[in-house]
């Protein structure tokens, strides 16, 4: 092929466009990566959007919350991007160790020390309570004592609140532990009568009295104190540190505060 002269200048010119080719490719997927160091990480961030104002979707199913536009705000801070993934609660942990989502929003208790062995929490960034919650025509249990052997209560599967369930039915305090995956179905359970009560964080517990008036109250004093954090996998510090710095930020210049007094009065 290449010892007569048509043939060659037609190999001359192949590899012209080959050469001219590879150099177009390189340069779009320099274009793509965004040009090397000033490349934007994007981080997965996991969560159980049942649980407003922290966690919860909009009219198109996008997951949003407050949870959301702080991780959103820090990353903004701090030079990352973020896409959410709908996860049952006790699958974020599990996803976070096995690499699936690199961080959890999801209004998740740091100071529950099963869950600080597995993973690194941030700085918190919300209190929280545990609170009893009952029909609103209930006038029997005025607390976490009126609950019987006969009743059932629920909670959402994974949370600190299925923990409290779980030991009410191990002490024989109740008849059952009902554990669902999702807060609507508990409250849903609970105004349908099929359940006595719910044990679920008090912020969660007041938005969906708000949205839903005369449904269900609160009743009885706070059963812990807990701490909200952002969660990442074991020895990520590096991550950690961002959200830390991003959430010591948003703090500071007000971007937080604004955040949650948009959230809390939607
Ligand atoms: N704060 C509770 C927990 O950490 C509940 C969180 C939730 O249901 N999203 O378990």
């Amino acid at each position: 092929v290449f010892n007569t002269p048509g043939a060659n200048a037609n190999a001359v010119k192949e590899l012209v466009l080959a050469a001219l080719l590879s150099v177009g490719m390189i340069l779009s997927l320099t274009a793509c990566g965004g040009g090397s160091d000033k490349e934007t990480v994007s981080y997965k961030v996991g969560t159980e959007p049942t649980f407003p104002p922290f966690d919860t979707t909009d009219e198109d199913q996008n997951i949003v919350g407050l949870d959301m536009d702080l991780i959103k705000a820090i990353g903004k801070d701090q030079g990352f991007e973020v896409t959410f993934e709908n996860l049952s609660f006790d699958g974020l942990i599990p996803a976070l160790k096995a690499g699936n989502i690199n961080i959890v929003a999801a209004g998740m208790n740091k100071d529950d020390k099963e869950r600080q062995k597995q993973v690194d929490f941030s700085d918190a960034y919300y209190e929280s309570q545990l609170y009893v919650v009952v029909a609103e025509d209930n006038n029997d249990i005025k607390s976490i004592d009126d609950l019987t052997p006969d009743m059932k209560v629920a909670a959402q599967t994974g949370t600190t609140g299925a923990e409290k369930v779980k030991t009410l039915k191990k002490e024989g305090k109740i008849k059952e532990a009902v554990i669902v995956d999702g807060l609507d179905t508990a409250m849903m359970q609970l105004i349908n009568g099929d359940v006595s009560a719910v044990i679920n964080d008090k912020p969660v517990n007041e938005a969906y009295m708000k949205k839903k008036p005369d449904k269900v109250k609160m009743v009885g004093k706070a059963l812990n104190a807990e701490n909200y954090g952002f969660a990442v996998a074991k020895g990520n510090d590096e991550l950690l540190e961002k959200i830390n710095k991003g959430l010591a930020n948003i703090k500071e210049d007000g971007t937080y505060d604004k955040l949650v007094d948009e959230w809390f009065n939607k």
